[in-house]
């Protein structure tokens, strides 16, 4: 044996030390994979859009956190300030009270664009979303405080206002065909704000962040443990904290979720929520309860959920394949649909529902 160590001495290093190289380095990718590579973060609440904000910020650099998280609360004030319709001298407000019929009421290039993006989707949904659904939101007042199911009149009065085949955008301004019609860009106001959160992140360099808007999440970057975030979606039937299911998701992702629970009434045993099928003048009634969007854009996820969610299971999640968007579909008998791009990276835990395949 000492004749042999003796003899092969110098292959004995090569090899002890590949070894112990090889011993290191699986070392170092076990470490980060159990997480114990993870940046450091802090969690900061707020308020903003009506609805609770809550930004989780992962940095090493607690000046870079706490930057950041006050960045991003005053960016969505600001946005919230100028999109909102109910904020009295925002630029939503102003122009549903000073337009003038077919002439071109300027606003700014990004509104301008977000409103031209929003037709479009109008077009493609054959109408299930409105940009100017203002008429049918205040005619219901489900939002305001002063719930009633309409006259039957009054609601079929108000749909040519909702159609948006009477809104145009030329350049930075909006064209408006009919008196009465206003706009209402509550379908979209999270998700545009996700993403001017995510640009103002790259700004401040943080390494990741996740930054949940009520029922819109945006998860940048990385936490520093190379596995994907897991991400927990609302049960439509359960309480704020109850969740229907897990997804993994990379960074840079939004995820929208609208649904018949967050603002509602009920009466005589039927439940009357906030998202409108413009076509009828009613809350959207066709079986589903939620909708999850998850796509990098923020403005198409939250579009999508509130389009997704009045098109119905069907064309929903036709539309939903075609866009190349992922999505998650609650019905009411507690059935839940994804698209096939998920189907593994979903996991339902909520009891009681059923996973289809
Ligand atoms: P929330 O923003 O409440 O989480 P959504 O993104 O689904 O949920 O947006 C719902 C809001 O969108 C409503 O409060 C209303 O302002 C507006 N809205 C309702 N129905 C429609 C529709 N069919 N198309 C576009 N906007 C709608
Ligand atoms: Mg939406």
């Amino acid at each position: 044996m000492r004749r042999f160590i003796i003899r092969n001495r110098r292959a004995i290093t090569v090899v002890t030390v590949i070894f112990m190289i090889a011993l290191f380095a699986y070392l170092i990718y076990k470490t980060k994979q159990l997480g114990y590579g993870l940046y450091k973060n802090n969690t900061y609440p707020g308020s903003a859009f009506g609805t609770s904000v809550k930004t989780t910020i992962y940095d090493n650099d607690i000046n870079k956190r706490d930057e950041a998280s006050k960045l991003v609360i005053e960016d969505l004030r600001g946005l919230d300030e100028r999109i909102s319709y109910r904020v009295e001298g925002s630029e939503m407000a102003l122009l549903n009270k000073n337009y003038e019929i077919d002439g071109l009421n300027k606003v700014s290039p990004d509104v301008a664009s977000w409103i031209n993006r929003e037709i479009e989707i109008s077009k493609e949904t054959d109408g299930a979303f409105s940009p100017c659904i203002l008429p049918l939101t205040q005619l219901w007042g489900i939002e305001d405080g002063n719930e009633e199911i309409p006259e039957a009149s009054y609601i079929e009065d108000a749909l040519p206002l909702v159609d948006s085949s009477g809104l145009e955008v030329v350049d930075s301004s909006v064209v408006i065909h009919e008196f009465g019609m206003g706009l209402d860009l509550g379908a979209v106001g999270k998700g545009v704000a996700a993403d001017i959160v995510k640009e103002e992140l790259d700004k401040c360099g943080v390494s990741g962040a996740v930054v949940s808007i009520g029922g819109t999440v945006l998860v940048y970057g990385d936490k520093g443990d190379n596995r994907p975030w897991h991400i927990g979606i609302r049960d439509p039937r359960g309480g704020i904290d109850d969740v229907l299911g897990v997804l993994d998701t990379e960074g840079n992702t939004v995820i929208s979720t609208s649904g018949d629970y967050e603002q509602y009434f009920e009466k005589d045993g039927v439940r009357y929520h906030h998202i409108f099928d413009p076509r009828t003048g009613y809350p959207a009634n066709n079986g589903l309860i939620s909708v999850t969007i998850i796509t990098p854009d923020g403005f198409l996820s939250d579009a999508m959920s509130t389009a997704c969610f009045v098109m119905g299971l069907k064309d929903g999640l036709a539309y939903a394949e075609k866009k190349g968007v992922s999505a998650i579909f609650v019905t009411e008998d507690k059935k839940v649909y994804t698209t096939k791009d998920i189907n593994k990276s979903f996991i339902l835990k909520a009891k009681g529902y059923k996973l289809e395949k």
